[in-house]
């Protein structure tokens, strides 16, 4: 099989073709990326020099570099990771988001057409589905409405719907997972977890935006992989998939549990103006990805939290 994987130099997408190499020693892994300030070749370390491997520097909406690797390569799967993802930045400014996570998809899924390719995966994310009050028992299920609260998340929403049209016109086979928060190795340190955990090994203050009630659920990045592999090659046509490990938490406390586990004290944190428009709380039901596919999280907070830390004392 020959996998091309865009985004695959940023957080998830490198940890996701790690995860891929393990479990497909033979199959060819192609990353596509443009090398943005998230992405770092370092990531890929090991996979780089071997076999069956091929890094290709590249912008998703340039149209002759997209359709010249599927004319070389020729794909089975494109999984699709690359984006603008920090919503701080979409704030300052859209334009970049527009162009990456929604026009360059409709190059992607254009290439997929024309050349045909067996499934193609958009790696979305929960936060299309907007948030809720933070006391709300509420969960979105697969079909609830997209109601995107920030320009990050507007641009995935938009090209969620992209992907689903693109079925829809050409009954091309594709695939959506919509995940939670992220955390683990490589990411970053502009995210919550990383910039916290920089901060307390660079012993300075730990900003927390408003007053830190906003809820976010945490899933360890080797889990989400798993599960878009699970959903790239066992998943139904047109089948979008929410994914979360269920361990929804305060950002105050998860920044107070960093300093309980690192003995670093809890009056260094500093509570900062919130981020505009900051939404409150996400919440998803993954029954669908847990009882079609028998996907489960595999790894604890406590224990993903603790790899994270050893990983970032190791690479400071
Ligand atoms: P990241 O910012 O760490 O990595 C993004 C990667 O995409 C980088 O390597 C970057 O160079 C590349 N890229 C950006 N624009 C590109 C373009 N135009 N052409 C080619 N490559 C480009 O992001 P991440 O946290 O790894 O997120 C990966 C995907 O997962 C994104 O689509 C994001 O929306 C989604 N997601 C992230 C989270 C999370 O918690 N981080 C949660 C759910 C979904």
């Amino acid at each position: 099989m020959v996998y091309i994987v865009t985004g695959g130099a940023g957080f998830i997408g490198s940890n996701f073709i790690r995860y891929l190499r393990r479990q497909q020693p033979d199959s060819m892994i192609v990353c596509f990326d443009k090398m943005t300030y998230a992405a770092d070749l370092a990531h890929l370390e090991g996979i780089m020099s071997g076999d069956r491997f091929d890094f290709v520097r590249g912008d998703i909406c340039d149209r002759d570099a997209v359709y010249s690797a599927f004319l070389k390569y020729h794909p089975d799967y494109l999984i699709n990771f690359a984006a603008e993802s920090h919503v701080d930045r979409s704030i300052n400014s859209a334009e970049q988001f527009c162009q990456s996570n929604f026009y360059g998809v409709s190059v992607l899924l254009d290439a997929c057409v024309k050349y045909g390719i067996k499934r193609y995966h958009q790696v979305s994310t929960d936060e299309v589905y907007g948030d809720i009050p933070l006391d709300s028992p509420l969960s979105f299920t697969e079909e609830a409405p997209l109601r995107p609260g920030n320009p990050y998340s507007a641009t995935k929403a938009g090209a969620d719907m992209l992907v689903l049209s693109y079925r829809h016109t050409y009954g091309l086979d594709i695939t959506i997972s919509r995940c939670t928060n992220n955390y683990g190795p490589m990411q970053d340190a502009e995210k919550l977890i990383p910039r916290m955990i920089s901060n307390i090994l660079d012993n300075k203050k730990l900003p927390v935006y408003g007053t830190g009630n906003n809820i976010r659920d945490w899933i360890f990045v080797e889990d989400h992989c798993a599960a878009v592999l699970d959903i790239v090659l066992k998943g139904c046509a047109g089948g979008i998939y929410n994914v979360s490990a269920d361990h929804p938490v305060t950002n105050l406390d998860l920044v107070r549990m960093l300093c309980d586990m690192t003995s670093y004290p809890a009056d260094r944190i500093e509570f900062v103006p919130d981020r505009k428009g900051h939404d409150l709380k996400y919440s998803i039901d993954c029954s669908r990805l847990k009882t079609e596919l028998g996907w489960e999280p595999k790894v604890s907070f406590d224990d993903g939290i603790r790899e994270t830390l050893k990983w970032y004392k190791d690479n400071i």
